[in-house]
C-alpha cells in the first residue's frame, strides 16, 4: 500500500494535481475511526488518493466518490482497483451536481470538488447525510490564499477566493449546523447538523 500512495503522491506532482495534505487526511480518518464512519460520498475523485486513504482507515468503510474530468476519474480507477478496493470504493464518472444519490445516505460527506461551488454541493448533498453524519470540507484557506486576497493578482482566483469566503460565511450563519474550522492542511471545517446532538470535539 506504501507503494502506491507514493507513486501517487509522485503522479500528482508531476501532473500538478491538487492531492490533499498529509494532516488533513490523518484528520479525516481519525474522524472515521472515532465516529465508526461507514458510507462516505466524496466530491472530486481526482486520482483517488484521499478516497484510498480513507479506505484504509476501516475495512468496514464504503466509498462512493464522483469525478467529472475523464483523464482524472481513468487514473482513479487504476489506482483504485490496485490498491484492491473496487469493492469497496465507487467511482462516479459525473458532475456532482447531475448526479442522483435518492435512497442512500452518508455518515460522511467529503467536499473537495470546484472551489466556486462549495455552497451548491453544500445544499444539495446535506439530504443525503445520516443522522449523525457530517460533512466535511477542503481547502478552505485555498493555499492560504483567502487571507491574502489584496495580493492575487487573477481576477479569476480572486473570484474564487471570494466565492470560498462566502461559503465560510454561509457555513457560520448556517442555523442548522454547527460548523468548526481546523486549521490543519489547507483549511478544513466539520459541519455537525444540530438536532443530531452529537457534535464532537475531534482534536
Ligand atoms: N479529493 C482529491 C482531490 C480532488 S481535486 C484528493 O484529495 O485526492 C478536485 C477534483 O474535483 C478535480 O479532479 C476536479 O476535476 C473535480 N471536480 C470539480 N468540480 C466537480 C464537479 N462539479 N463534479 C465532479 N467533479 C468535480
Ligand atoms: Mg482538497
Amino acid at each position: 500500500m506504501d507503494e502506491i500512495i507514493n507513486d501517487m503522491e509522485r503522479f500528482a506532482e508531476a501532473n500538478n494535481v491538487p492531492i490533499i495534505e498529509h494532516d488533513s487526511i490523518e484528520f479525516i480518518i481519525k474522524y472515521i475511526k472515532m465516529s465508526n464512519v461507514k458510507k462516505i460520498l466524496e466530491l472530486g475523485t481526482a486520482i483517488g488518493y484521499s478516497a484510498i486513504m480513507m479506505a484504509t482507515a476501516s475495512d468496514d468503510v464504503e466509498i462512493t466518490t464522483i469525478e467529472r474530468d475523464e483523464k482524472k476519474y481513468r487514473e482513479a480507477v487504476k489506482n483504485v482497483n490496485r490498491a484492491g478496493f473496487d469493492k469497496r470504493i465507487e467511482i462516479v464518472y459525473n458532475d456532482a451536481l447531475d448526479v442522483n444519490l435518492a435512497g442512500h445516505k452518508y455518515d460522511l460527506i467529503f467536499i473537495d470538488a470546484a472551489k466556486g461551488q462549495y455552497i451548491k454541493f453544500f445544499e444539495k448533498f446535506e439530504n443525503y447525510l445520516n443522522p449523525g453524519g457530517v460533512i466535511i470540507t477542503d481547502n478552505l484557506k485555498f493555499h492560504g490564499l483567502v487571507k491574502n486576497k489584496d495580493q492575487i493578482e487573477s481576477r479569476n482566483v480572486r473570484g474564487l477566493v471570494t466565492k470560498i469566503e462566502k461559503y465560510i460565511d454561509f457555513l457560520k450563519e448556517n442555523e442548522a449546523y454547527i460548523t468548526k474550522f481546523y486549521d490543519i492542511g489547507d483549511g478544513l471545517s466539520v459541519s455537525f447538523r444540530k438536532n443530531d446532538e452529537n457534535v464532537q470535539n475531534i482534536d
